[in-house]
């Protein structure tokens, strides 16, 4: 697990510019408060917190939950990851809080290592079980995306929100670059995997590259009416805004 953890940080150090290039500036942490951030590269992903270490990318769903719950913590939430900033703040906040992960091959709805276990394409909740459903860097893995947004739609109640972030490319269309067939991924081109904190380095397959352009008709198909992307710059230094996916079930 160490070294998994070793070689995701290597290949993390990979992308950033030379050190002198590295910016420090100061912020405001939506986990933390006042901070100082420091950018290895003009980009949220490589720009983190010096508090808290999470990256932009990590942070930026804080902002738009706050701005959808409007200091009404006792809604009912749901969020797709057991670590990251998302969980640690919505852990702070909420008491009705539900997380999961996904272990292929285990029971779905059950806990594994003390962990519920959900597929988002097959999610075991009632019908218009919580206030807002959380993901960040999850859709990119999921194998049938739409299948994935229409069940956050499902278990969503009315006024409630689903609030994601995906990698976004500045391209016409989302492509899907892989399949599940035969229970085996099978990629069209170039396989491509990202590094997952409980699997590691290079761990989860890379399904689809997602558009910029279309996200938000994509979400749209699974009912939602009202579906905008918030840009989130919490320092200049980021370069350019993390998007998110803020869809609201009306
Ligand atoms: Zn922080």
């Amino acid at each position: 697990m160490q070294f998994k953890r070793i070689s995701s940080i290597i290949r993390y150090l990979s992308w950033a510019d030379p050190f002198y290039k590295w910016k420090i500036s100061r912020g405001e942490c939506p986990l933390c408060g006042k901070s100082y951030f420091i950018s290895l590269k003009n980009n949220p992903f490589l720009t983190r917190c010096l508090t808290c270490k999470a990256n932009i990318t990590n942070l930026a769903l804080i902002p738009v939950i706050k701005a959808h719950v409007n200091n009404d913590y006792s809604k009912h939430v749901y969020e797709l990851s057991s670590y990251g900033s998302t969980l640690d703040f919505l852990k702070r906040h909420f008491k009705n809080l539900v997380f999961s992960e996904y272990f292929p091959g285990k029971k779905f709805g059950e806990t594994v290592n003390g962990i519920l276990n959900e597929d988002v394409q097959h999610l075991t909740f009632n019908n218009n079980s919580f206030d807002m459903v959380t993901s960040n860097q999850v859709f990119e893995h999921v194998p049938d995306d739409r299948k994935g947004y229409a069940e956050c739609y499902r278990v969503l109640r009315k006024g409630g929100a689903y609030i994601f972030a995906v990698p976004l490319y500045d391209i016409e269309k989302t492509v899907q670059i892989a399949s599940v067939i035969n229970d085996e991924v099978v990629f069209s081109g170039e396989p491509e995997y990202h590094d997952s904190r409980l699997g590691g380095a290079k761990s989860a397959p890379v399904f689809y590259r997602h558009s910029l352009n279309d996200i938000c008709d994509r979400v749209k198909l699974a009912g939602f009416i009202n579906v905008t992307l918030k840009e989130i710059m919490l320092v200049p230094s980021q370069g350019t805004p993390q998007m998110v996916v803020y869809a609201v079930k009306e």
